[in-house]
C-alpha cells in the first residue's frame, strides 16, 4: 500500500493531525525514547483506500540544528514515501525552516500536499494565503485539534496517492517481484550490485513493462526479475536521524511491494531479533521467503556447527523456507538464488482442488480427530483453499480449533502437497 510522510517542524501539530487522520483521539506520546521508534508508521484508511502513514514526529534535532534535521526529514520522506505532507504552524507564517524543507520537497517527482494547521477560527484562513509564496501549490488549511476540514484534506490525500495493486493481486504480468530485506550491513547493497554487475542489467530493455524508477529489473540465471523499491539500497539514505524508521520502514513497503522476499541473514553472526523482525513481517504478509544467509566466506568449520543448533531453535516460524549459502561479495552461489525464488513463487501460487483436498483431510481427520473441547468434538465438515498467493485454507467446523490442532493440520497439508518457501495460511469457520 502507499506510504504517506508527515514531515514538519517540531510543534506544527503532526502528531495531532496524525491521530486525527487516524481517526483517534489521544496524543501519540512523543517524548519518551522509544515509544514513537517502532510504531512511526501506520495503517490509515479513507474512502476505501488504505494507506500506510508515517509521522516523522519522533525524530529529535539533532545537532545538525533545526532547519537541516527538517530538510533531511523531507529528503527522506521523498526518498522512500510515495507522498509527503509538509505541515506549517499557520499561526506562525512560513519560517526559515519551512521554507528550507519547502525547497527540498519543490523537488519532489511525488506528490507534495501543503498543510496549513492551527487555522482554529477563519481570522487566520485569510493569511494561510501567502503560504503559496513556498511555491508547493494550493494550502490546505485545517485545525488538527478541533477536525476543521480534516475531511477535506484527507480527500486531497487519498487522490494525490499512487494507486497500488491490491494484495494478493498480481498486478501485472511480467518479471516477477522481489524484496531484498534483512538488517543493515548485511549486504544488501552489496548482492544487488552483484547480481546487477555479473548478470547482464537490463534495467530499460523488457518489453512491455514501466518500471517504476524504484525498481531494479535484473537477470539472474536466465530469468529477469523486479527487485522493488531497490532505490534506496543503491543510493544510500544519508541522515543519522530517521534512518533508522526508514530502514524499516523501507522493509516493510518493499514487502508489501513484492511476491517473493529474499531475506537475507549473516551467516558469521547468530541470528538476532532483528533477523526475526524482518522474518515475522515477511510471515506476516503473507509473502513467499527465501532465506540466504550471506557472507558464506566467513563461515569456518565451528561457525557451521553452531548454526545448525540455532538455526532449529530460531527459524521454528519458517521451517518451510528455502536456505541459499552466499557470498555476495565472492559471487559464491548467488545463482541459486534464482531456482529457490521460483519454487518458493510456484507454491505461492498453488492452488489444490477442493475435491483433492477433502478427500485427504477426510482421511487425516479420521485418523486425528480434533481435539475435544468443553466436552464436545469439533467436526471438520470442509475444507477448501479459498486464495492463494499466500495459499489460504478455510476449514468449516461446528466448534472452536485449537492452535496446535491448526497446525497439525498445515504441517501434514505441507507434507502432502508440498508448499515449499510459502506461507500457509490456515482459517476456521465455526457453524453455528
Ligand atoms: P546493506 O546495509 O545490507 O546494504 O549492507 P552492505 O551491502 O552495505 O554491506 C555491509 C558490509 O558488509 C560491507 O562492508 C560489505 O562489503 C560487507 N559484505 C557484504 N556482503 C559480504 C559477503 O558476502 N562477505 C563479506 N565478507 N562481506 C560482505
Amino acid at each position: 500500500q502507499p506510504v504517506l510522510a508527515v514531515v514538519g517542524r517540531p510543534n506544527v501539530g503532526k502528531s495531532t493531525l496524525v491521530n486525527r487522520i487516524l481517526g483517534r483521539r489521544e496524543a501519540v506520546v512523543q517524548d519518551v525514547p522509544g515509544v514513537t521508534r517502532d510504531r512511526v508508521a501506520y495503517d490509515a484508511f479513507w474512502a476505501g483506500r488504505r494507506f500506510t502513514l508515517v509521522d516523522t514526529g519522533g525524530w529529535e534535532p539533532d545537532a545538525t540544528g533545526l532547519q537541516a534535521s527538517v530538510a533531511a526529514q523531507a529528503e527522506i520522506a521523498m526518498a522512500t514515501a510515495d507522498a509527503v505532507l509538509l505541515v506549517i504552524d499557520a499561526s506562525v507564517g512560513a519560517t526559515a525552516t519551512d521554507e528550507a524543507a519547502s525547497k527540498v520537497l519543490r523537488r519532489s517527482k511525488k506528490p507534495v500536499l501543503l498543510v496549513a494547521n492551527k487555522v482554529d477560527d477563519d481570522r487566520l484562513l485569510a493569511d494561510t494565503a501567502s503560504l503559496w509564496s513556498l511555491g508547493l501549490g494550493e494550502p490546505h488549511p485545517v485545525s488538527a485539534l478541533h477536525g476543521r476540514s480534516s475531511g477535506d484534506l484527507l480527500d486531497a490525500i487519498v487522490k494525490a496517492l499512487p494507486s497500488m495493486p491490491r494484495d494478493g493481486d498480481r498486478a501485472t504480468a511480467g518479471p516477477r517481484r522481489v524484496a531484498l530485506v534483512g538488517k543493515p550491513n548485511v549486504g544488501k547493497s552489496s548482492l544487488l550490485n552483484k547480481i546487477s554487475g555479473e548478470e547482464r542489467s537490463v534495467v530499460d530493455s523488457v518489453a512491455g513493462t514501466t518500471v517504476d524508477p524504484v525498481d531494479s529489473l535484473v537477470e539472474l540465471d536466465g530469468d529477469v526479475w523486479r527487485f522493488v523499491d531497490t532505490a534506496g539500497l543503491r543510493k544510500r539514505v544519508n541522515s543519522a536521524n530517521g534512518a533508522e524508521y526508514y530502514a524499516s520502514l523501507r522493509t516493510k513497503t518493499a514487502i508489501d511491494a513484492a511476491e517473493v522476499a529474499i531475506v537475507l541473514l549473516d551467516a558469521a553472526e547468530p541470528l538476532s531479533e532483528q533477523d526475526l523482525r524482518v522474518l515475522t513481517m515477511v510471515v506476516e504478509a503473507g509473502r513467499a521467503c527465501v532465506l540466504a544467509f550471506n557472507k558464506w566466506d566467513l563461515v569456518d568449520e565451528d561457525r557451521r556447527h553452531a548454526m545448525v543448533r540455532e538455526l532449529d531453535r530460531g527459524l521454528v516460524r519458517v521451517p518451510w523456507a528455502d536456505k541459499v549459502n552466499i557470498s555476495a561479495l565472492t559471487g559464491r552461489s548467488v545463482r541459486k538464488l534464482a531456482p529457490a525464488l521460483r519454487t518458493a513463487l510456484k507454491s505461492w501460487d498453488q492452488r489444490v482442488p477442493t475435491g483433492q483436498l477433502n478427500g485427504w483431510l477426510a482421511d487425516l481427520i479420521a485418523a486425528t480427530p480434533p481435539p475435544v473441547r468443553g466436552g464436545k468434538q469439533p467436526k471438520v465438515l470442509f475444507a477448501t483453499q479459498a486464495g492463494i498467493r499466500p495459499p489460504t485454507l478455510v476449514l468449516f467446523t461446528t466448534g472452536f480449533l485449537e492452535a496446535g490442532y491448526r497446525r497439525f493440520i498445515e504441517r501434514k497439508f505441507r507434507e502432502r502437497f508440498g508448499f515449499e518457501g510459502s506461507p500457509v495460511r490456515v482459517n476456521v469457520r465455526v457453524r453455528e
